[in-house]
């Protein structure tokens, strides 16, 4: 599968919407969750063949560094009219989130226009908030944010909803709606250099109303796991009401992450 390009919109500096169309997302399927990602497939730089292509093929014929790479990413929004697909992508690197250079994702992104090409398999996706849950909490980076606004959306009218995101400044807030009785803390992680807790810790002054709680933590892997371990550990949350993984992961190529994941998330599994 495939979309074109039809609009580029920044929404905030370090965040930057995708809108997908064309006969190639003819056969997309959206699934039933509110978490649901696809995986993209993009050529690294100075690759010697277009996309969309046959990755199977191009993988045998290309020197391992010209190998499309693997990204997963969440689905904003599907149109069923439009038959549009909207990815919003964090610009990471270079002044953006985190160190270092940005990945071939977020390259991507920040040249994207009208007419490009993006390929893709799915969707999947694991989550969406339970309307029966007394409440439900939301806590991640940047990169969970299309999927906390997405889930959002699915709050039941009324239901207790507490959000809690880290982003750099205040320029990079997204305004953020829900049918849910919405209450929303903004982290500004320029304001703490070299911070890593901030999410825990705010997570922790929480106080969240008795019952149920439908937990959603995604984001970078180390603070996600805090998170978790707080939430299972000091909250009582149950482990199946529970949805938390790293997206990514400090200092690591999606691949270097994507070899030592599932180890990590044996580690994590044990803590609780
Ligand atoms: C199910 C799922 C859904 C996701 N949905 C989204 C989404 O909707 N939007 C989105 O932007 N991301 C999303 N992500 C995260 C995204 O896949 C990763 O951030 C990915 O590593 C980006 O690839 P890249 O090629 O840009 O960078 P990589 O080549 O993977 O990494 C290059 C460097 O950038 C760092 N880095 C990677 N991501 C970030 C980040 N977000 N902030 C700061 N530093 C970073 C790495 O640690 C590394 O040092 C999702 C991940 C998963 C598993």
């Amino acid at each position: 599968m495939h979309g074109i390009v039809r609009t580029v919109d920044r929404l905030t500096p370090h965040l930057t919407r995708v809108v997908l169309g064309g006969e190639g997302l003819a056969d997309f399927e959206p699934s039933p969750f509110s978490d649901s990602y696809v995986n993209l497939a993009l050529a690294p730089p100075g690759a010697p063949y277009d996309m969309p292509c046959d990755l199977d093929e191009v993988r045998l014929a290309v020197a391992p560094e010209h190998r499309p790479v693997r990204r997963r990413y969440t689905v904003r929004a599907w149109d069923p009219v439009a038959r549009t697909l909207t990815i919003d992508f964090v610009l990471h690197g270079h002044g953006g989130p985190g160190e270092g250079d940005p990945g071939v994702a977020a390259a991507w992104a920040a040249a994207a226009a009208p007419g490009d090409v993006l390929q893709l398999t799915g969707p999947g996706g694991s989550y969406a908030p339970d309307p029966e849950a007394d409440c439900h909490l939301m806590v991640g980076d940047e990169s969970a944010l299309p999927a906390v606004a997405a889930s959002l959306e699915r709050v039941p009218a009324g239901a207790p909803v507490h959000v809690v995101v880290e982003v750099d400044g205040p320029d990079d807030e997204l305004e953020l709606t829900s049918p849910g009785r919405l209450a929303v803390t903004w982290l500004h992680r320029n304001d703490h250099p070299g911070a890593v807790d901030l999410l825990v810790a705010a997570v922790r002054a929480l106080e969240l109303p008795p019952g149920r709680v439908h937990a959603f933590v995604h984001g970078e892997a180390g603070d996600v796991r805090a998170v978790r371990r707080h939430l299972l550990l000091e909250r009582g949350v149950d482990r199946s009401t529970l949805s938390a993984s790293g997206y990514w992961r400090r200092s690591m190529t999606d691949e270097a992450w994507r070899a030592v994941k599932r180890e990590w998330q044996a580690a994590v599994a044990a803590e609780a």
